[in-house]
């Protein structure tokens, strides 16, 4: 948990070290958070007293506690604000409601339709937002906001710079447009490191101060919590842990390096390595399987090639034991425990998450091979033991992290705001 200050001219920071206390916790009394956050037993009883004022927190039942009075429980009113986070990749666009708490109240996909332009993608998006808080009966003044996790990389207006796989959206003003449609305010990252943020303020995150996320989606991506504090790096695109390479020699990559693991670990390559084995001749369910023809399924990524078995067609006959698919999905395990091993050495950090769509199926796999290469060859391995987990919201965590990006933009202490100001 991170600490507060009890000098003066930091009351909000304090204010945001006392919500993000309750926040993560699973109900917390007054003295635990002075506790844990290093407050005067004074200042957290004033900061509660507020946030109880505001309809932010709501007393919760009480712990017994040893000969004093009983402690009462704190906890984040879920009721208190909502957001929609909306996670834009290349073939679908999935969205959620979610509560204060980070809970999801109502989830949707929605395809994107080839030969829109991005402003009419925009203005669907928009649309969208604006059907879901009106079926769920959220009123503006309750909405906080929208967040928007888009492939990167973004500048840091909001505005796409080249993003892979999306032809035509270059320079285009996302956040702009989508407040000018919506009416509300956006705050928006890239998927991945929005996964991680979701996954510090609703997931498994919770109380970890240093975690790295690996997420594999249409790409493979990374967001980053150091000493309790999201990394973004000086242009706001850190943790892009999808160009580590891996095999030097590897194929070519779109951002101009070789071998990296994105470029062999992707569900695109994924899908051309089986192609390739199959054309050699290898033997496998998938020869004559579903997804497999010159019809692509219209859920695969879109820059994938033409014909062969697609991602979801390759996982399921992982999962399933057919020994090419396997081969495929071990030698992509084995890879990205390669990254995940250099990803751990660099940031000796206590806990890597693994989640996004592209685990579907298979994660179980990515997870064990990942786990045992991250237990076993970091250098620090018998100092400090590193968690390898798989995030419980992994085919939401995008969207559902998008919406914890406007909480976390709201209500998180940032230490640069008492450096600066
Ligand atoms: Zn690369």
């Amino acid at each position: 948990m991170r600490m507060g200050t009890n000098l003066p001219k930091v009351g909000s920071y304090n204010r945001a070290v006392v919500l993000e206390a309750i926040q993560v916790s699973d109900g917390i009394s007054r003295v635990q958070i002075a506790k844990h956050a290093g407050l005067t037993a004074q200042t957290v009883s004033v900061i509660v007293r507020k946030l109880l004022e505001e309809g932010l927190v709501v007393e919760d039942g009480s712990l017994p506690s040893s000969g004093g009075k009983p402690r009462t429980i704190l906890r984040v009113d879920p009721a208190a604000g909502y957001a929609v986070g909306i996670h834009f990749d290349p073939g679908e666009i999935s969205y959620v409601l979610a509560d204060l708490a980070g809970q999801p109240v109502t989830v949707l996909h929605t395809d994107v339709r080839p030969g829109l332009s991005p402003e009419e993608v925009i203005r669907q998006m928009a649309r969208t937002a604006r059907d879901m808080l009106r079926h769920a009966g959220v009123p503006d003044h309750k909405v906080l906001g929208i967040g928007l996790a888009c492939p990167g990389p973004l500048d840091a207006d909001g505005v796409m710079n080249f993003p892979p796989r999306l032809s035509g959206w270059d320079q285009v003003p996302i956040k702009r447009l989508l407040e000018e449609h919506t009416g509300f305010p956006v705050t928006f990252d890239n998927d991945a490191a929005a996964a991680a943020i979701g996954e510090r303020w609703a997931g498994l995150a919770r109380a970890t101060a240093s975690f790295a996320y690996l997420y594999l989606g249409t790409g493979i991506g990374g967001g980053l919590f150091l000493d309790n504090q999201i990394y973004r790096g000086r242009s706001l695109n850190a943790a892009e842990f999808g160009h580590i390479t891996v095999m030097p020699d590897g194929p070519d990559c779109y951002c101009g390096n070789r071998g990296c693991v994105e470029a062999i670990c992707c569900p695109s390559a994924i899908e051309a390595a089986v192609r390739t084995r199959l054309a050699e001749g290898a033997g496998s369910m998938l020869a004559a399987g579903p997804g497999n023809g010159p019809e692509k399924d219209p859920g695969a990524d879109p820059a994938g090639g033409p014909g062969g078995p697609d991602h979801a067609a390759i996982c399921a006959a992982a999962a399933e034991g057919d020994p090419l698919a396997r081969e495929v999905i071990d030698m992509v395990a084995a890879r990205l425990a390669d990254a995940a091993v250099s990803i751990v050495n660099m940031l000796d950090i206590d806990l890597l998450v693994l989640g996004g769509p592209a685990m579907h199926k298979v994660g179980h796999i990515y997870h064990q091979v990942i786990a045992e290469a991250v237990a076993s060859r970091p250098l620090a391995r018998r100092l400090h033991q590193v968690h390898v987990e798989t995030s419980p919201i992994a085919a939401d965590a995008a969207a559902i992290g998008a919406a914890s990006l406007v909480f976390h933009a709201t209500y998180a202490p940032r230490l640069g705001t008492l450096l600066t100001s």
